[in-house]
């Protein structure tokens, strides 16, 4: 966790909704912050003074939707790494609620954890280091159990944390939806379709010198 960021979610739900010290924001408040109606009719951004609880943050923005009855304020968190945490909010004439199928937690959640590769193989919805320590395990063999989607165009596998939903994937590598369902067994590398080529060649090769050093010596010089 980001201590940075979980002080000015803290601090920016002590803004919205009060403390015992102060009552929350209201609307007008916010009216008044972004200067509406005098700097249009918005979007209008405000963004908050620096101060000791915003200082592991880059920035804190508001943005006032004026015209919009189902979201006017986005509350924009940049962090240090510049990523933005972005949080919706409507008056309600009373206090902030949050609209219908938007995201409106004051709290650093998880973010969806992205797709690292390592050597062939992707994974998708693991933290970094769990990702390398099963990539090691699928190396070794030793990852048994393990689910993956495997690609039948181009081979890749796709690992896979419980978190995610493997129907909604599609392969990084070539863009295919239709994967197939997997679950690691060992040592199943896939193999190279050449490489099998090759080998069932030289066995054949084998058995063909077998058979006329065999016939060679029935027959005779
Ligand atoms: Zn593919």
């Amino acid at each position: 966790m980001d201590p940075g960021l979980e002080a000015a979610f803290r601090y920016v739900e002590r803004l919205l909704f009060g403390d015992m010290e102060r009552p929350g924001l209201t609307i007008y408040d916010l009216e008044r912050l972004v200067g509406y109606p005098a700097r249009g009719e918005g979007p209008l951004s405000y963004t908050l003074p620096r101060n000791k609880s915003l200082s592991g943050v880059q920035a804190v923005r508001l943005f006032y939707y004026p015209k919009d009855p189902n979201l006017q304020l986005i509350v924009e968190i940049e962090d240090l790494e510049g990523k933005k945490h972005l949080r919706h909010f409507r008056w309600n004439g009373f206090t902030w609620e949050v609209p219908e199928g938007k995201r409106g937690d004051l709290k650093v959640t998880e973010e969806t954890l992205g797709l690292v590769q390592l050597g062939e193989d992707y994974f998708l919805g693991f933290p970094r280091e769990e990702a390398r320590e099963l990539a090691e395990a699928v190396r070794k063999g030793e990852a048994l159990g393990a689910k993956y989607l495997l690609c039948p165009r181009c081979g890749a596998r796709v690992f896979y944390a419980p978190s995610v939903r493997p129907a909604e994937v599609s392969c990084p590598r070539c863009g295919n939806a239709t994967l197939l369902f997997k679950t690691f067994a060992g040592s199943e590398a896939p193999k190279d379709p050449l490489e099998a080529l090759a080998e069932e060649q030289r066995a054949l090769r084998r058995t063909l010198e077998e058979l006329l050093s065999y016939l060679k010596r029935k027959l005779g010089p």
